[in-house]
């Protein structure tokens, strides 16, 4: 049998498609038919009462094409993006979170690592968990970093592969300021295994379709303090030669950036720069310490971010500048940080942005209030608003992340072209009637109709605030069912 041309339909959804194509909207496309293709990308988006919707469930007659018609108070939204986690901590992930961050690295991040480059079995027990683990939590798609060996790296992608999850995984780099057993010995040992790692990667993956190469070697300096200058330069010429992308740690926490200030005399940005590292195929995670001159610098390199609130609130003494990153068009996603974040949710991540956005906000309002008084200033000057809304952060954990991850800035949406990355969330028990889950709709069930009653979206809210993995009924990446 020939296979279908793109634009032919493999299955069809019916029913509500929320997304947020703009940062702070909310698009929801109500009784709307979605087509994928057999490639798992998008063929057609339409209202379901119109023409063209009539014109391809009438073609597809006959041809046993799935339709899945969703109930009414369900919708589908693009899956999550975890733009930062590093997949041997989940081993530990929610252990020792009272210490300081570089003595966590030391007692619990590094001896994770060690513990997977060490014993294979382990290392598919505990990847295949925290594949499943994303499944469950509607995260399809992850920056991730691994460990330094390439072997355990492969272990990663293969399984992420299997499990059918779209990942972008890094080999870790480092050559100094590392525990004795947990190093590379050199600056060109360190390279020569990012190189193999990147050509091991492809070959993983050559034999299969395009579209089924969800699987990418990202180049992945540690941090500045384990990295010498000789490894990321040449890290930097790396990731030019060979087209990949690049992630680490910036300007995270008050001891790390005091540490490189007192050792290299100058900072993460300027190191990463001056190595070619901080371009337009860059995501920077945490950047929790940011001047606006720099916010602005990095705007124009084009370098995204992952912003990681629940890791920052324990391990930087700052909160990440979001509103001003965000006005300044700089890519920005949400990241887990597993396991400096003990949790995988991302959902919980969207929340946790939205709360320590607000608690900013009000210090930043206070701090200015108590200068003016000191002062005897008479101003009443507005201070900038600094706190983020529920549908930025939604915007955050689906199309921001998506598109931090490719310098086409295209996916976390429901567009024609684009891969059908999608979750199924159930407000509503059809069966009962009853909020699904946690959720509670009393008015739906007293009856309450017309004026008075919810809105859609004011029921997404309520999810958004307390929902959990009750309300997720499907998962797809690439057009493939996970769950
Ligand atoms: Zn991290």
């Amino acid at each position: 049998m020939a296979s279908p041309s793109s634009d032919t339909p493999a299955f069809f959804i019916s029913g509500n498609f929320v997304s947020t194509p703009v940062l702070g909207e909310l698009e929801i496309l109500e009784d709307h038919l979605l087509a994928v293709n057999a490639q798992g990308f998008i063929a057609a988006l339409c209202p379901l009462s119109s023409p063209k919707a009539a014109s391809l469930l009438a073609s597809a007659e006959g041809n046993e094409i799935e339709h899945t018609e969703l109930p009414k108070h369900s919708f589908l939204l693009p899956t999550f993006t975890d733009l930062h986690l590093h997949a041997p901590q989940f081993l530990y992930a929610g252990t020792g979170l009272d210490l300081p961050l570089m003595v966590w690295l030391e007692k619990f991040a590094f001896r994770a690592e060690e513990r997977l480059d060490g014993d294979e079995d382990l290392a598919k027990l505990v990847y295949e968990r925290l594949g499943r683990r994303m499944i469950e939590c509607g995260t399809g798609s992850g920056l991730i970093f691994g460990t330094i060996n390439p072997k355990t790296n492969l272990i990663l992608a293969s399984t992420f592969l299997s499990l059918g999850l779209r990942a972008y995984i890094g080999k870790l780099s480092m050559d100094q300021n590392s525990s004795p057993t947990y190093i590379e010995p050199t600056p060109s040992d360190s390279l020569a295994s990012a190189s193999s790692f990147i050509n091991s990667m492809r070959s993983l993956t050559s034999s299969l379709p395009p579209h089924r190469r969800l699987v990418h070697p990202v180049l992945t300096p540690r941090f500045v303090p384990t990295c010498s200058d000789e490894l990321l330069e040449g890290l930097g010429e790396l990731a030019k030669k060979e087209g990949v992308r690049v992630q680490s740690h910036m300007s995270e926490a008050r001891d790390q950036v005091d540490w490189v200030k007192e050792t290299r005399g100058t900072g993460d940005v300027e190191v990463f720069e001056r190595c070619c590292l901080l371009n337009s195929s860059t995501t920077q995670a945490h950047c929790t310490f940011l001047p606006q001159p720099t916010i602005d610098h990095l705007a124009e390199l084009g370098t995204s971010i992952a912003h990681c609130p629940l890791s920052n609130a324990y391990f930087s003494s700052q909160i990440f500048p979001l509103r001003e990153c965000l006005d300044a068009y700089i890519p920005v996603g949400l990241g887990s940080d597993i396991a400096g974040g003990y949790q995988l949710d991302l959902q919980v991540q969207m929340r946790q942005a939205v709360v320590v956005a607000r608690l900013r906000d009000s210090q930043v309002k206070e701090d200015e209030l108590a200068r003016r008084e000191q002062e005897g200033s008479t101003s009443d000057d507005e201070t900038k608003d600094l706190r983020v809304s529920w549908k930025e952060s939604l915007y955050l954990a689906t199309r921001g992340g998506a598109m931090a991850l490719n310098e086409n800035r295209v996916g976390g949406r429901f567009a024609v072209g684009e891969a059908f990355d999608g979750q199924l969330i159930q407000l509503v028990d059809p069966g009962t009637s009853r909020g699904t889950g946690s959720l509670d709709f009393f008015d739906l069930e007293v009856g309450v109709e017309g004026e008075g009653a919810l809105t859609f979206e004011q029921m997404m809210e309520r999810w958004w605030c307390n929902g959990d993995g009750r309300n997720r009924k499907g998962v797809w990446v690439q057009g493939r069912r996970l769950m």
